[in-house]
């Protein structure tokens, strides 16, 4: 071809990236043990899998495919280096954090080639976006362990963790996984996806080069139904961090319910990306590139749906029609190739499965006129448009290049579109005027929300799902809170809550003499507390109630039964109270002052209760209500000073990471202070804006129903608090079961904290139970604070470039 010619055409020519290196490595290599122990050994079984390049179809090496019995040796070794490791310097630690972030860099170009081999993304992203990340994400966290000691006192490791990963990014979600682990003192064994594991093994390598002591970082290939399987159900580790499937995740979260094992996933997502009609549609053009055709579209956070405003759409349609017509899919390792191949033949019929689902649901389908190279598993750009909302292309994660366009009209429209999906990982917001923007941004239900850009990450902000998409944060502070637990846990003790003995009554005279009608012969006038549900005392939809017994033995008074119906009414007006996330902080704090200054001038009374239903003397009594009363001021104090921060990541603008309610939060109470404890879990979550359906302790329900007069005296808007009292582990079964409960924070029996766990999984909602131990709620640290300050929000990272 002459140079005419070539300006007649405009064609590319190839521009591939050299291969040899790696081949050289691979060829030396023939097949890979496992990484156990910083020594390669052997799998138990002798059984190797084949590691393909998703561009030809051809292997490029075995690897090991371990079984149960290797992870047992992987996670002896981590246990073994554990000993040593949490107790490493912070210092030490950081140190040998350094050393892998430099060797990665020292080892970048080789990992781009490596990973675009295995995975078969563009080696223009895994040199550019990938591997970059991968090295920040380990200089950022090499930071937090040499800063562990003063930023985060009285925290230790969790132990040995399993990490399980996913092979859309191999080596970052590796990074994300064992950075921020090894950075707490914790050890790993770590489970690459079946399809990529090259460059976690090239990894181990870079591991023995640092000189890491052995042990602390374990690496065990293999199929999901051994090694997954194996890690998730092992007794001896402490937590589970996960990146894959929703339909994983959930069967993780059951398998590992009542374990007492951490647990933080990072799951699936059908992210929006949203464009207002005043929004520069040529920068839209190029997000939208970045934000479906990046990676193939398998990316968990992909803005797959793309909600555009109906008078620019056509628009908008046409020149994104012709920017398809330029995109370029093939060789990944050719630096002119914007899409590469789909990781696998069976991911890539699974997407011709859901596109030819597109079309017979009705949906228009629309893909450039060239055709993709034959050999390999590749897949055009593909754009829908006439789709439904509810059509499956719509509402599934397809993983592929495959967007899917609809059209709102107004603001308000285009919030209910983005949120009308069981996922919230992230979404994209494109406007020029940055007060809608940033107005749009809080109310869609989404990790992370970017403004004018698309699939920016940083190890400073946190990375994780709302919903659906799964717990847990990824990179910034937040993230290390999942690999480190309080101290003081160890020594928290499994027994049944117990009251006092009876001779304590008789200490206390006042017990039972207190009430006039007693001095004075005359039957008590009957008061049997309701139910509290939006904000009015309802009677039980059984009609029944309950006995409740004080120490002696003699009923003390009765309280409603509640059953499914009521937690379903309470739930439904703690949403109708929703408003509450949107109250100011100011005013939040002002309720809870007021809720402290109306409990304060019956403290006697409320004392008395305790005294009544626990055995417990007056001086006891008073003091568990002058706890609570200082509790309410905590909160009310920390309302408007828990806030998020503002971070700089490596590029022109901030992200906002902001401390966002749940949403409705189930709280069930614990009977060792039936007042504090109550009072200790519900003000937290209301005072960071969520709305609450709480069940009272079964042992002393009174000290929370007594509290519906002070709720209803102290300007507590209604529904912000329901209290649904009755048999415990029923009501709480039903909780944890309902899809519109955001989290739930059970403090009973160990047997209760499994069956929440468990009953979880339907919608994923966050859980925080006690597994039948108990924390002593009369000290500050274990009764407040941060830990209950964070398990009641999420973190929300904003991203706001600067610039035109
Ligand atoms: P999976 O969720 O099945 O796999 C992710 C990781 O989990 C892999 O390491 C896998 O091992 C392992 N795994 C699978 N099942 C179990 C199990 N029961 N116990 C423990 N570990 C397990 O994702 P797939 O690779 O099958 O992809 C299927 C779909 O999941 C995609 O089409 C996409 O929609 C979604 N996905 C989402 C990702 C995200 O980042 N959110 C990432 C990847 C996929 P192995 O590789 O050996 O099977």
């Amino acid at each position: 071809m002459n140079v005419m010619e070539l300006f007649e055409t405009m064609e590319y020519g190839p521009a591939p990236e050299a291969a040899t290196t790696v081949q050289a490595w691979l060829k030396e290599h023939e097949r890979f043990g496992l990484f156990i122990e910083n020594q390669w050994v052997e799998p138990a079984s002798g059984q190797y899998m084949e590691s393909m390049n998703p561009a030809n179809g051809k292997a490029l090496v075995q690897v090991a495919s371990a079984s149960s019995a290797d992870v047992d040796a992987a996670v002896a070794a981590a246990r073994k280096a554990f000993k040593t490791w949490s107790k490493t310097p912070d210092h030490v630690r950081a140190r040998y954090m350094y050393a892998l972030a430099r060797q990665i860099q020292k080892h970048a170009r080789f990992l781009s080639v490596l990973e675009s081999l295995d995975n078969g993304k563009s080696i223009r992203e895994t040199r550019d976006i990938d591997i970059p990340l991968v090295a920040r994400h380990f200089y950022y966290h090499a930071g937090w362990a040499q800063l562990m000691g003063r930023e985060l006192p009285g925290y230790e490791p969790v132990g040995v963790v399993g990490q399980i990963i996913p092979w859309n990014f191999p080596l970052l979600m590796l990074a994300w996984k064992i950075a921020p682990a090894i950075a707490m003192g914790n050890t790993v064994v770590l489970k690459p996806a079946r399809y990529t594991p090259l460059t976690a093994l090239k990894f181990a390598e870079i591991v023995q080069e640092a000189g890491l002591p052995e042990g602390v970082i374990n690496i065990v290939t293999g199929e999901a139904s051994q090694v997954g399987d194996a890690l998730v159900k092992h007794p001896d580790v402490n937590k589970i961090a996960f990146t894959g499937s929703t339909e994983v995740g959930r069967s993780i979260r059951r398998s590992t319910a009542g374990s007492g094992k951490k647990l933080s996933l990072e799951l699936g997502g059908k992210s929006p990306f949203i464009v207002f009609d005043d929004a520069d549609l040529d920068s839209v053009v190029e997000g939208v590139v970045d934000a479906i055709w990046f990676n193939q579209g398998q990316v968990c956070c992909a803005g797959s749906r793309l909600l555009v405003q109906e008078n620019v759409a056509e628009r908008l349609l046409n020149k994104l029609r012709a920017r398809m017509e330029k995109l370029r899919v093939g060789d990944p390792l050719d630096k002119g190739i914007d899409i590469g191949a789909i990781v696998s033949p069976s991911q890539l019929q699974e997407i011709e499965r859901l596109v030819a689902q597109g079309e017979a649901e009705g949906a228009e389908k629309w893909q450039p006129s060239w055709a993709c190279p034959s050999e390999g598993s590749f897949f055009p750009p593909t754009l829908f448009t006439n789709v439904s909302p509810a059509s499956s292309i719509a509402q599934v994660e397809i993983f592929g290049p495959v967007l899917v366009a609809m059209t709102f009209r107004t603001p308000t429209e285009a919030v209910q579109l983005a949120n009308n999906t069981r996922y919230g990982l992230a979404a994209s917001i494109w406007s020029d005027n940055i007060n809608l923007a940033l107005d749009i941004a809080p109310k869609i239900q989404a990790g992370s929300v970017w403004i004018n850009c698309t699939n920016v990450f940083d190890a400073s902000s946190g990375f994780g799902g709302y919903r659906e998409s799964g717990y847990g944060r990824e990179g910034g502070k937040e993230g290390l809170y999942e690999y480190v637990h309080p101290g003081w846990e160890a020594s928290q003790v499994s027994e049944k809550p117990q009251r006092s003995r009876p001779q304590s009554l008789a200490e206390d005279e006042e017990v039972a003499n207190t009430s006039e009608e007693a001095e004075l012969a005359l039957p008590a006038i009957d008061r049997t507390p309701k139910l509290f549900i939006g904000g009015k005392q309802v009677r039980p939809d059984s009609g029944y109630s309950l006995s409740v017994k004080g120490v002696d033995g003699k009923p003390l008074g009765e309280v409603g039964e509640g059953n499914r119906k009521d937690i379903r009414n309470a739930v439904e007006a703690a949403h109708a109270a929703s408003k509450w996330a949107s109250a100011t902080p100011h005013n939040r704090a002002q309720i809870l002052y007021y809720i402290a200054e109306n409990l304060a001038v019956r403290e006697e009374e409320f004392a008395r209760r305790i005294m009544q239903q626990m055995g417990r003397g007056r001086k006891e009594a008073l003091q568990e209500v002058h706890a609570t009363l200082s509790r309410l001021f905590s909160y009310a104090a920390w309302t408007d000073k828990f806030e998020g921060v503002i971070h700089r990541p490596p590029m022109r603008g901030v992200t906002l990471a902001m401390h966002e309610p749940i949403g409705v939060m189930g709280v069930v109470a614990p009977d060792e202070y039936p007042l504090l404890g109550f009072i200790s879990l519900v003000a937290p979550a209301i005072a960071m804006g969520n709305t609450v359906v709480a069940i009272p302790s079964p042992m002393a329900p009174l000290s929370a129903t007594d509290c519906y007069q002070i709720f209803e005296t102290s300007d507590l808007p209604v529904g912000v608090v329901n209290i649904v009292t009755g048999e415990r582990e029923g009501l709480a079964k039903v909780l944890a079961e309902h899809e519109d409960v955001d989290a739930l924070w059970y403090f009973g029996s160990a047997g209760g904290a499994k069956m929440v766990e468990e009953g979880s999984a339907s919608n994923m909602k966050r859980t925080w139970v006690n597994y039948g131990r108990q924390r002593d709620w009369l000290d500050p640290i274990q009764g407040e604070g941060e830990e209950f300050l964070r398990a009641s929000v999420q973190v929300k990272n904003i991203w706001v470039p600067y610039g035109e």
